[in-house]
């Protein structure tokens, strides 16, 4: 296997898709104004409020940390709390960025069902403590598609959303594979957001084709007041952000991030029809979005390792999480499950 080999630790393992690579080289002729103020970030600011239906207020962030801390931040006082679910990107793989950013917002952890948040839980968490003492809930976040590879329904966005306004709390979302959440509903971005009552969206890019970049998309737009100095003040201000913004353009005009995160979805669904009859292997979670979470045994994810495959079990002990993305192919998918097949009954 070699350096370069398709690997399926993490969809950001892949490259840059054609549509991205091909805007950032059409913006890379001449000069243009920087620091925002160029065509091609006016032009992919359009296509998001086209693509959601609604006058949003967009920025743009170099990574999902940053797009998710200064979003969170914006929408709470260092005094607030932020909900999100113990499995979230917020809580454990963003090193403290949310509560750094908000001077100290404290993030409060809910139990999920299939690395889902529930209203119940919600209002549960919200409502335990209302004394001066405890840091006050005012966002809740949710992950869509979740680390976990499930997707939200429209439905339980709007318990949830409806629940946030009876209790007086922000809805956030972490879209890092949103765009895989609405190929596998099929589902219009506006009615997995806005219409669903979500206040501010973080829209992956880096998942879903490009070199890096992702957007923060304000429905509430009174949210987004002075959001522009935050992401300046937190170092996400591109002084040439049509690198940032061109490849959006890309993606968003002809429906390129829709068609790679289909392509993702359906590698991870080949992937778990080919394991499932495996004796010994168990899925943890639905294959909804792009990630397959199997249960293997110790001794075959030692084996997968040895060949050269890589993927990550941090989900707990035997847990493997196989991540397919915008350029994966299928044969390697076919060879991986092959060796999975293998690995399970040699050990
Ligand atoms: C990848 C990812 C992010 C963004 O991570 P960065 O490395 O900061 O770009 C955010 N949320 C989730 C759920 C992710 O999987």
């Amino acid at each position: 296997m070699s350096e370069s080999s398709q690997q399926f630790a993490s969809d950001n393992y892949a490259g840059i898709c054609p549509e991205a690579w091909a805007a950032m080289a059409e913006a890379n002729q001449g000069h243009d104004r920087a620091y925002g103020d160029d065509q091609w970030t006016a032009r992919a600011a359009d296509h998001f409020r086209e693509l959601f239906e609604t006058d949003c207020e967009v920025f743009f962030a170099f990574n999902g940390t940053a797009a998710n801390s200064l979003a969170l931040a914006a929408l709470c006082q260092s005094y607030h709390s932020v909900i999100c679910s113990e499995t979230a990107h917020v809580e454990t793989d963003e090193c403290g960025a949310p509560e750094f950013f908000s001077n100290g917002s404290k993030l409060l952890l809910a139990p999920t069902e299939n690395g889902k948040l529930t209203a119940s839980a919600i209002r549960e968490i919200a409502l335990k403590r209302q004394d001066i003492h405890y840091p006050k809930p005012r966002v809740v976040t949710l992950t869509q598609a979740t680390e976990v590879g499930t997707v939200y329904r429209p439905a339980e966005v709007r318990a949830i959303s409806a629940t946030c306004r009876e209790l007086g709390l922000n809805l956030h979302m972490d879209g890092a594979r949103f765009s895989n959440a609405c190929a596998f509903l099929d589902c219009a971005p506006a009615d997995l957001t806005w219409k669903a009552g979500v206040d501010v969206l973080c829209f992956g890019g880096t998942k879903n084709g490009m070199a890096v970049g992702e957007a923060i998309l304000f429905f509430n737009k009174a949210l987004a007041e002075d959001f522009d100095y935050r992401c300046k003040q937190a170092g996400q201000l591109a002084s040439k952000m049509r690198y940032l913004s061109a490849p959006w353009v890309g993606l968003l005009q002809g429906d390129a991030w829709l068609k790679y995160a289909r392509h993702a979805n359906q590698c991870a669904r080949l992937l778990v029809e080919l394991v499932r009859d495996v004796p010994g292997v168990s899925l943890m979670f639905p294959v909804e979005a792009n990630g397959v979470f199997l249960q293997l045994s110790e001794t075959a994810i030692v084996a997968l390792r040895a060949k050269g495959w890589r993927f990550y079990t941090f989900i707990g002990a035997g847990g493997a999480r196989f991540m397919c993305s915008w350029d994966t192919e299928e044969e390697r998918v076919r060879e991986l499950a092959a060796d999975i097949r293998l690995a399970m009954a040699t050990g």
